[in-house]
C-alpha cells in the first residue's frame, strides 16, 4: 500500500493571532505539497486560520473533551470542531497526561467521542526516559494501545504518534534505528490486534525534537510515516523544509 508522508506541526500554547495569520498567509505562496500538511493549533484560531488556509492544509485541534456536552466549563467538544468543520486532532499528548492527569481511560474516551464524530484523532503514545532505562519501552506502548484501543468493532481510522517522552522538546531525538524499532512493534501490535490493513492505513508519526537535520533519515524509515513536530514547527522556514523533505520521500511502502 502507498502512503504519504505526513507532516503535522504541533504549535502547542504559542503565537498570537497575528502571527498565526503571517505563517499560514505565508504557506499559501509555497507550492502545492506531495506529501499530507496538518498544523494543530490553539483552539480559538481554528476557526480564522481555516477561513485562509491553503486547500492541502489540515487544520487541527491539539485536544478534545471526554465527554459529549454540557456543564463542562472550559471545555471543548469533538461534535463542537465537527461543527466546525475540523478534520483531525491530537489526542494523550504526553504533555495532557504529565500537566492534567489524563489516564489511559479518559484518553479511551476522547477517542471515542472523536470517531462518533468523525474527527480523525493521532493518539500520542510513548515511553518515559525511566521507563526505556529499566527496558520498559515495548511493555508501556503496548498498554497504551491495548487501553485505548479495546473495541475493534468501534475502532475507526486514527493515527499514532510515538513520541518518547525523554525527547519531547529536549533537543535530544531517538536515532533512526531506535523509532524504527518500536514503530514496527506498533505496526505489527495494530496488525495482531486489529487488522492488517488497518495497520496499514494507519500513519505511525515520530515525535521528540524532529527538525530539518534529523526528519529525512527518520521519515525514510519504513514504518516511519511522517512526523509530528513541535518546536520545529512554530518557524516558517523550518516548517516549510520539513514539507519540502516530505515530499521527497512520498510512495513509501508498509
Ligand atoms: C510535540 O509537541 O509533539 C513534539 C514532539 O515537540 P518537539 O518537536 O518540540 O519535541
Amino acid at each position: 500500500m502507498n502512503v504519504k508522508i505526513l507532516v503535522a506541526g504541533n504549535w502547542k500554547m504559542n503565537k498570537t493571532l497575528d502571527e498565526s495569520i503571517s505563517f499560514i498567509e505565508a504557506l499559501n505562496h509555497i507550492p502545492a505539497p506531495q506529501c499530507e500538511v496538518l498544523l494543530a493549533v490553539p483552539f480559538i484560531y481554528i476557526k480564522p486560520l481555516q477561513d485562509i488556509a491553503p486547500e492541502w492544509l489540515t487544520i487541527a485541534a491539539q485536544n478534545i473533551s471526554n465527554q459529549d456536552y454540557g456543564a463542562y466549563t472550559g471545555e471543548i467538544s469533538a461534535k463542537m470542531l465537527r461543527s466546525i468543520n475540523v478534520k483531525a486532532t491530537l489526542i494523550g499528548h504526553s504533555e495532557r497526561r504529565q500537566y492534567y492527569g489524563e489516564t489511559n481511560a479518559i484518553i479511551k474516551e476522547k477517542l471515542q467521542l472523536a470517531f462518533q464524530n468523525e474527527v480523525m484523532p493521532i493518539l500520542c503514545i510513548g515511553e518515559t526516559l525511566e521507563e526505556r532505562k529499566n527496558n520498559l519501552t515495548e511493555h508501556v506502548i503496548e498498554n497504551q494501545l491495548a487501553s485505548v484501543l479495546t473495541n475493534a468493532d468501534a475502532i475507526k481510522s486514527l493515527h499514532i504518534a510515538y513520541e518518547p517522552v525523554w525527547a519531547i522538546g529536549t533537543g535530544e531525538t531517538a536515532t533512526k534505528d531506535q523509532a524504527e524499532s518500536i514503530h514496527q512493534f506498533i505496526y505489527n501490535w495494530l496488525k495482531d490486534h486489529i487488522s492488517e490493513s488497518f495497520a496499514k492505513q494507519t500513519k505511525i508519526l515520530y515525535g521528540g525534537s524532529c527538525n530539518t537535520q534529523n526528519a529525512e533519515e527518520l521519515f525514510s524509515m519504513p514504518h516511519i510515516c511522517g512526523g509530528l513536530i513541535g518546536g520545529a514547527s512554530l518557524d516558517f522556514d523550518s516548517f516549510k523544509q520539513l514539507i519540502e523533505i516530505g515530499n521527497n520521500i512520498t510512495n513509501k511502502n508498509n
